[in-house]
């Protein structure tokens, strides 16, 4: 069957809250969007200039990395779907299909990682693929090997993290969390792994389709498995892949497109000025980042530079790093204003409060496709203007409104008064939480 035949018979492919992909892509307000991971950990320069070109033929040649380091491509038609497909094939670009199985950016290559998760992930994949159980279309398998990007912060339906104990590497199983919040089910040698997954699969299969990690009972499964118990896990001190890593002996520079967005010819222009800097490989990282790898110290300042030149973020530090925004109105015509200029004002007035402890988010429209989840912060789109919601989604009931042509003296507003009120090394988060949230919405209205 076409892909586009399968666009034709199967609406919940375009149903928000159906994960995007090749055979089932995402309607939103410019066209249609393709959610993307290569199988491969590594891309080539070659890879990224055929996947701007694709972008570009097929799509409206918007791209972006998501939060947890997939490719999105934008403004698909339906006919231009298995065009992209057989493009990809023709580039030998191979997008995973099936559960998604998470791996640490630099797996397989970083000398400080307790366990390489890429045979594990690699059999996981196979063994679900077979199996064809009706999992939900959002569950995710995190396998953390450790190592300085691990995926501590990344919450998954089923987490294996790397554990060495007497030497010995063994993976906790655990459910519905991240590294620290995931609830334990076993500790499990290398060999009992697959199986493992595979018994909590078959547990939410039973529960059906829909059935996520959180909805299993941690301790009823735990009593099924003959196997150590599993420990509690220490926290890690959580490094942002974004600035340049020592790994090894190796440089490795995490770049990110601002906001996790990106024009197809920029990538293309990126990829090959990166190449020029020595530039072996790329990797998609979580919070919207692509590792460079090949670097060397002699070259780590042109790469940098040549980053910067085509609009790529280069330091942990950037300001808006942590405002996740959608195409808005400049990319998508479903937004009712500019959100990237609305993101450049709050990250010029606000960017050193904004230190990732809080969720900011700036969405075109109620939809929210840049961050499903709730924020403590979100501006929305709607008929009526632009929408403040306080610790909700973006299509809660915003606690104001204001018309759009108002925005910009509304963020400066509202950063004078987080400005004002914060303490010295306050976070964001014991600000926003210490601040009554009829205050945020008097300084968005101009009441204050
Ligand atoms: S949230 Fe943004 S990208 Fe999604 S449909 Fe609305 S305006 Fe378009």
């Amino acid at each position: 069957m076409s892909t586009a035949t399968t666009l034709r018979n199967a609406p919940d492919a375009l149903r928000r809250g159906a994960c995007p992909s090749i055979a089932a892509p995402m309607r939103t307000g410019d066209g249609l969007l393709v959610r993307l991971r290569p199988v491969a950990p590594a891309l080539s320069a070659r890879d990224l200039i055929a996947l701007a070109d694709l972008a570009r033929r097929h799509g409206n040649g918007l791209i972006e990395i998501t939060a947890r380091g997939n490719l999105q491509l934008r403004g698909l038609t339906e006919a231009g779907v298995p065009q992209l497909a057989e493009g990809l094939r023709k580039a030998g670009i191979v997008p995973q299909t099936g559960v998604a199985v998470e791996i640490p950016p630099l797996s397989g290559i970083d000398p400080s990682e307790i366990a390489d998760a890429v045979p594990l992930a690699e059999a996981l994949r196979a063994t679900l693929a077979a199996a064809a159980l009706p999992l939900a279309p959002k569950l995710a398998i995190v396998v953390d090997g450790g190592g300085v990007l691990a995926l501590a912060d990344m919450v998954a339906d089923i987490r294996l993290d790397a554990v060495s104990t007497a030497g010995r590497v063994r993976w906790r199983l655990s459910i519905g969390g991240d590294r620290l919040t995931a609830k334990p089910v076993a500790l499990l040698l290398p060999e009992e792994v697959v199986s493992g997954v595979m018994t909590l699969a078959a547990a939410l299969a039973a529960q059906g389709p829909t059935a996520r990690g959180r909805d299993l009972d941690a301790a009823a499964l735990a009593a099924t498995f003959a196997a150590t118990p599993a420990p509690t896990l220490a926290g890690l001190t959580r490094r942002h892949p974004l600035g340049a890593h020592r790994i090894g002996d190796r440089t490795v520079l995490g770049i990110a497109p601002a906001y996790g967005q990106m024009r197809a010819e920029r990538l293309a222009a990126l990829a090959e000025g990166l190449s020029a800097c020595g530039a072996t490989a790329f990797r998609l990282a979580p919070h919207r980042t692509l590792l460079v790898c090949g670097l060397s110290d002699d070259t780590l300042i042109s790469a940098q530079a040549c980053a910067d030149r085509e609009g790529f973020w280069h330091r942990e530090d950037a300001p808006g790093r942590t405002v996740s925004i959608c195409a808005g109105a400049a990319g998508c015509a479903s937004g009712a204003f500019d959100t990237r200029a609305a993101a450049d004002t709050l990250a010029s007035e606000a960017g050193a409060l904004l230190d990732g402890s809080v969720a900011v988010h700036i969405s075109g429209c109620p939809k929210g496709c840049a961050h499903p989840a709730a924020a403590a912060l979100t501006l929305s789109g709607t008929a009526a203007g632009v929408g403040l919601v306080l610790n909700g989604r973006a299509g809660d009931t915003p606690a104001a409104t204001l018309p759009a042509a108002g925005l910009t003296p509304a963020i400066g507003r509202l950063a004078a008064l987080l400005r004002a009120r914060r303490t010295e090394g306050e976070t964001a988060k014991n600000l926003f939480d210490r601040i009554p949230p009829a205050e945020l919405v008097s300084a968005y209205q101009g009441r204050s």
